[in-house]
């Protein structure tokens, strides 16, 4: 759906990280004005994952850029009919057209994306593939290697994020001299070490979840489901979520395209959008609620759920659904830049849960943003994507009221609300709650690095264990990748309670 003139909520985000990039342009109609191409080499996009690559690149560049051209070459029928049922179908900033290629596709273009292996130096050019588990970018004059026959949609994600990122550089003008183009980068999803490429073993023909809890709809929810759906899994899936998704969502989530996602639970949605695409392999259902409320009330048990995998911002509920005790529990997490897997397994308990992992927003925070946007401190607290209520106003510092006075007139989100509110109060500190930039190409990467390390798991269960393993900075490249291992904490229940989730697991398995 193309929709001529976007209000600057569905803009919001990614403009928050051009900014944390230091970027000189964050003027949404000049950035939107600015023509990107993206385009492919005959033979990768006859592979699997040259169309992959290409298809989850349209999803990402259709949220943050604007006019977008898509040049294939001759010979691709059936890859062009997906490209334009595909343009037609889904949400983006500008129009989707699609041409034949010819070198007057580039005249004007401010970036290029291409699936292949090409390296051009007269033009904004960058060139990523994948072959199993390796992504690949480069845009320089380095070419990537070409080779791509192993099929894995987990490598061609992480392509596609690393490539729209260089896009994104071009598109928001970021700094070269702070952020130099990637000069070919490669990364290995199999061995999660950047001084070890390796193509890893081919994917099975199926591979069946065990009884699976997603938690989180969001911007990595999305990119988990588009994933997910591209995997060969079968078997039930449970999406929880405590939101329903605003406009700000369409800048960032790249599965949601229709209006009529808003409002509605996220969670639900992407289960219905999940079921969809699968083809009936796999059989997910939805649920709009908070995790705790889920356990505490015993309408999700432990010996229901043994896999786990998070697409979360929010460490309270990262806590929480830890309390299930799953026999694997997989969390992606991003901010701005990069984009990281926690994994724990029951197995192995000397590693740090999501409890001894992720400290709990303090008191305090909540009080420095309240500081920081006039907002009373209970209106900041369980979350801010809701709409703006006569107890916000009364609380509200009296310099803001007017502006959530006609915030609640316009029907806006509370949350949609904060950078304005910041903005007044003409502060700009860290929010742990509520408005974060974000860009849909981060939170993919970090999809890619989750499924990853769930099929590690299931399918390689002897592969080396990587506890932690961050991109710290994707638009730095696969460079600053590490790998992290954290202790169990002495204190946590993770270590106090061992001996009765031992029990809870082995009830799970009988
Ligand atoms: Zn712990």
């Amino acid at each position: 759906m193309n929709t001529e003139q976007q209000t600057p909520l569905e803009a919001s985000r990614p403009l928050g990280v051009a900014q944390d990039l230091a970027a000189t342009v964050l003027d949404a109609k000049i950035v939107y004005a600015r023509k990107v191409v993206l385009t492919g080499e005959l033979q990768t996009l006859s592979t699997p994952n040259g169309r992959s690559c290409l298809l989850t690149a349209i999803r990402l560049l259709s949220r943050v850029v604007g006019p977008l051209c898509v040049a294939l070459p001759d010979g691709l029928p059936d890859l062009e009919s997906e490209v334009r049922a595909l343009g037609d179908a889904i949400w983006s900033q500008g129009d989707v057209q699609v041409c034949a290629y010819s070198e007057d596709c580039f005249v004007d273009a401010v970036a290029v994306l291409n699936v292949g292996n090409q390296a051009r130096e007269d033009l904004p050019w960058t060139s990523i593939n994948s072959n199993g588990w390796i992504a690949r970018c480069t845009s320089t004059s380095t070419q990537i290697p070409g080779d791509c026959d192993q099929a894995n949609p987990l490598g061609a994600m992480m392509a596609a994020s690393a490539g729209v990122a260089e896009v994104f550089k071009r598109v928001y003008s970021v700094p070269a001299e702070l952020y130099p183009l990637m000069d070919c980068e490669q990364l290995s999803l199999f061995t999660l070490d950047p001084d070890r490429v390796d193509v890893g073993p081919p994917l099975p023909e199926a591979v069946r979840l065990p009884s699976t809890l997603m938690l989180g709809a969001g911007a990595i929810g999305n990119a988990l489901a588009l994933l997910m759906s591209q995997l060969p899994l079968e078997g039930k899936v449970h999406v929880v979520d405590k939101q329903t998704y605003g406009p700000e969502n369409f800048g960032t989530c790249c599965v949601l395209d229709e209006d009529s996602w808003l409002d509605v639970s996220k969670a639900e949605n992407l289960a219905d959008w999940l079921n969809e695409q699968s083809g009936g392999k796999l059989e997910a259902t939805g649920e709009q609620a908070y995790i705790a409320d889920l356990i505490d009330a015993g309408t999700l048990k432990p010996k229901q759920i043994d896999l786990v995998i998070n697409g979360l911002d929010d460490n309270q509920a990262r806590h929480d659904v830890q309390r299930l005790w799953p026999s694997l529990l997989v969390d992606g997490a991003i901010n701005s830049f990069g984009a990281a897997v926690v994994t724990h397994r029951l197995d192995l308990p000397s590693w740090a849960c999501m409890q001894c992992t992720f400290e709990l927003p303090n008191k305090d925070a909540l009080e420095k943003q309240a500081k920081a946007t006039g907002l009373g401190a209970d209106s900041l607290k369980g979350g801010t994507n809701r709409q703006i209520s006569d107890a916000d106003i009364d609380a509200a510092a009296p310099e803001i009221r007017d502006a959530l006075r006609a915030g609640r007139l316009a029907g806006a989100t509370l949350c949609s609300m904060l950078p304005g509110l910041l903005a007044l109060k003409r502060m700009g500190v860290e929010l742990d709650e509520g408005f974060r930039p974000s860009v849909p190409f981060v939170a993919s990467a970090a999809a890619a690095l989750v499924m990853a390390q769930v099929l590690r798991r299931l399918c390689w269960p002897e592969t080396r264990f990587v506890h932690e393993f961050q991109i710290a900075d994707l638009f730095k490249g696969f460079h600053t990748s590490l790998s992290l291992y954290r202790r169990a904490a002495m204190s946590c229940p993770c270590t106090q309670h061992r001996s009765l989730i031992m029990e809870l697991a082995s009830r799970r398995r009988a």
